[in-house]
């Protein structure tokens, strides 16, 4: 079933949602040559509690152990932060992080360069990020999400790269992932149709080579087959009367 939020949910939603972009924002300061992915998440689990009735989603969430996915080149999503890795210069780490106020959630991902990054990969960043804002775009009422995935992935392969199947976006509200399910490729028209209220996470997750996926022996992170880089640029919108309105900014 798809749950229309009524104007106070929606409400908390963006106070959970502020809190998501400003963690993000202190990720970009602090992620630099030498920090470990395990700092990341410490830091950005006090940040969050720092606010008073806001709780990291995902911790516990599946038995995940962590605040953030910490997911660094060839590793799509899911990556658990730990001590043992070090960011190294030229590396690129999509940061994945969900917020709780009041029993409802937002989620949002970016992929920051570890220090200086080649053009290409540069590249692959800014495609992938400009592949969500073509989704957010189409979600309007009385579109489909079909719509959301098929411009999701004009973009990402016009411009030569993969778009991962096997991951998708998701509905969102008091539970972290709710119907509809939201690929990263579609048909338009298809799929179910966009109303006023919805509140979905739109993620696309988008490889330099092959989008082939495995998942790696902690059975959390996952990678490409093909060992190719990996960005993955994530919002929480809501569909209103006027259009799209993004939460986690
Ligand atoms: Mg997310
Ligand atoms: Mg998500």
């Amino acid at each position: 079933m798809i749950t229309i939020k009524s104007a106070r949910e929606i409400d908390t939603m963006a106070r959970a949602g502020r809190i998501v972009f400003d963690t993000l924002a202190l990720m970009r300061t602090v992620v630099r040559p030498g920090i470990t992915t395990e700092d990341l998440d410490r830091q950005a689990e006090a940040f969050i509690r720092s606010h008073r009735g806001a709780t990291p989603s995902f911790k516990g969430l599946y038995d995940f152990p962590k605040t953030l996915c910490t997911s660094i080149d060839e590793e799509i999503v899911h990556g658990i932060p730990t001590t043992k890795r070090l960011l190294r210069e030229g590396s690129i780490v999509s940061v994945d992080v969900g917020v709780c106020v009041d029993g409802l959630h937002a989620d949002s991902a970016t992929t920051i360069p570890v220090g200086a990054i080649a053009a290409d990969v540069r590249r692959l960043l800014d495609v992938t990020e400009r592949s969500l804002h073509a989704g957010i775009a189409t979600a309007r009422a009385g579109n489909h999400v079909g719509d959301i995935g098929h411009a999701v992935q004009r973009v990402a392969e016009a411009a030569g790269f993969g778009v991962v199947r096997e991951l998708v976006g998701h509905g969102i509200g008091t539970r972290f992932h709710e119907e509809p399910q939201i690929p990263n490729f579609g048909t338009p028209r298809r799929g179910p149709q966009l109303k006023p209220g919805m509140t979905l996470a739109i993620e696309p997750m988008i490889t330099m080579g092959n989008p082939a996926t495995r998942t790696l022996k902690d059975k959390w992170t996952v990678v490409t087959q093909d060992g190719s880089l990996s960005a993955h640029f994530e919002h929480t919108i809501v569909v209103t009367e006027t259009g799209p309105r993004i939460l986690t900014m």
